[in-house]
């Protein structure tokens, strides 16, 4: 695979789904890939990444943004409230909004600093009990509370079970986004990411398709 591949699929599964062209960002998932592999797609001209954690991004996409200008770093992954501040330095946008204490923590540093970046609430449309994210069924209070702390709140999130169809995870997300009034759908990784670009999403999270398999 490559990024012009994956660039040309997502344009396809935009057309086919009646959408405008540059509807959906492409969020390449650079977690664990070899710099060479990054600074690849760098210069093929991507500019939207997504980390996992902020440990590990915070030991490289500093140099890279010195060299590379306009980037955008999203944060996928868990994020703990002691990581809180570090996160909002880093990251344009966070995707793993998911517990009370960490919304009234980002709302405490956004005040501190006069600025948030973008947030999603991450819902965990599985009730998967190992992953994060809010039950399906607290989404609504949970993003009004966040939405009375003053949060930037743009979108959901969820990451599918791995083995089951993704669709009715993907349409759970959507409804979740249009009765509380978030545009943003964050859904769709290597696997699906067409049929979540079918179902709405925004943003679409591929890694492994477009940089090859991780090292763990
Ligand atoms: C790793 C990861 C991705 C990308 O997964 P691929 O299958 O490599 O595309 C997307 N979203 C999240 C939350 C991830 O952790």
């Amino acid at each position: 695979m490559s990024l012009a591949e994956i660039r040309a699929r997502v344009a396809r599964a935009e057309a086919a789904a009646g959408r405008a062209p540059g509807s959906v960002t492409l969020i390449a998932v650079s977690k664990l890939q070899p710099p060479d592999r990054v600074e690849a797609v760098l210069r093929e001209g991507h500019r939207v990444f997504g980390e996992n954690r902020v440990q590990e991004a915070a030991g490289k996409w500093p140099a890279w943004a010195e060299a590379w200008s306009g980037l955008e770093l999203h944060l996928l992954g868990p994020l703990q409230t002691n990581k809180a501040r570090q996160a909002m330095e880093l990251f344009s946008t966070l995707h793993s909004l998911d517990r009370p204490k960490l919304a009234r923590t980002l709302a405490r540093l956004a005040q501190e600093r006069g600025h948030c970046p973008a947030l999603f609430v991450q819902v965990n449309t599985g009730a998967e009990p190992q992953k994060a994210g809010v039950l399906p069924d607290d989404a609504d209070a949970f993003i009004a509370d966040a939405r009375a702390l003053d949060l930037p709140l743009v979108g959901v999130m969820c990451i599918p079970p791995a083995d089951e169809d993704p669709l009715p995870h993907f349409r759970t997300l959507r409804g979740i986004g249009e009765r509380n009034g978030l545009d943003g759908l964050s859904m769709g990784m290597s696997g699906d990411f067409e049929a979540a670009i079918a179902e709405g999403a925004t943003h679409v999270r591929v890694g492994s398709a477009i940089f090859g398999a991780r090292a763990y």
